[in-house]
């Protein structure tokens, strides 16, 4: 049995950024610590820095003192305003690839009738990007929905930075069809890029493949859905525990890949958790093999 992990899997430089920002502040800041949302779509990561004492907020409203931390994926104008009004403490760490994005979606809203965003309707990042339009926006989850669009004069359209490729290519071919001058910006960001490939790769090597990751994970969906298409033998699984030996029946190449928010700990556990199983299948064949 053979196990490949997928090149350039795992935590991102803007989900490594906020992790390190989140953990500097607590250090350094006196009173409670904050984020809005989870820092990162990893619960066990979460926990952990509940434990050190970062408490996620889900609301605004419930935010009354101490300092809050954004995430990678951005806020929109909006929030910070909303923040600031409090008199409350802001420590961004909003990856500064999401940052371009921001100020791109700001100077087209100048100029454009429209700017179409590539992404998920409650993903935070496209929800802060569309903060930017001046209210140009419109969030496209599908190419069914790109098709339903008026024609329109002047158009732009731009993806939310940890989208599939395969789907930002549809929605801006079925707006080429209905725009007389589209801009198109490619702006899922290369790491996400290099992790889609490198899985997608990987899909074609193994008979096997687990994709590790928050099931709340958008770019871990991605990755999922990516490996299916390739191997239908995929599973997406949140920790090495929901590894089974089902899962791992006549398995012979084992491919493992993690989204931007999957910790090395996670693939590691999984690593361990695949040979400690294959060596009771090993030990079981054996002693089936003596009794017969
Ligand atoms: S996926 Fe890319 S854009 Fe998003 S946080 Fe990570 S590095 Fe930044």
């Amino acid at each position: 049995m053979e196990i490949i992990i997928a090149k350039n899997s795992g935590l991102c430089y803007g989900v490594k950024r906020a992790i390190q920002i989140a953990k500097e502040t607590l250090s350094e800041e006196r009173g409670k610590v904050f984020t809005l949302g989870d820092l990162i779509h990893n619960p066990q990561v979460i926990a952990d820095l509940e434990q050190q004492g970062i408490r996620s907020l889900e609301n605004l409203d419930e935010l009354k003192e101490g300092t809050v931390i954004i995430r990678s994926h951005g806020v929109s104008p909006e929030t910070y305003k909303k923040i600031e009004e409090k008199s409350i403490k802001i420590i961004d760490a909003t990856c500064p690839i999401v940052k371009r994005i921001q100020r791109l979606v700001e100077a087209l809203a100048k100029e454009e009738e429209e700017i179409v965003i590539v992404g998920n309707k409650n993903h935070p990042e496209s929800r802060g990007l569309i903060g930017y339009s001046q209210g140009k926006g419109i969030i496209i989850e599908s190419e069914a929905q790109a098709k339903k669009l008026s024609k329109n004069k002047r158009r732009a359209v731009l993806v939310q930075s940890t989208q599939d490729m395969n789907l930002f290519q549809k929605v801006a071919a079925a707006l080429i069809e209905r725009t007389e001058e589209l801009k198109v910006f490619n702006t899922i960001c290369q790491s996400t890029q290099t992790n889609q490939k490198s899985t997608s790769e990987l899909a074609s090597r193994v008979d096997t493949l687990f994709i590790i990751g928050g099931k709340n994970s958008s770019n871990t969906h991605k990755l999922y859905q990516i490996s299916k298409r390739v191997l239908p033998n995929t599973h997406f699984i949140e920790n090495s525990a929901q590894i089974t030996s089902e899962m791992l029946k006549g398995a012979k190449k084992i491919g493992l890949s993690g989204g931007a928010s999957t910790p090395p700990e996670a693939i590691n556990e999984a690593v361990v958790r695949i040979k400690s199983n294959f060596e009771r299948q090993i030990h079981r064949e054996k002693i089936v093999q003596c009794q017969s």
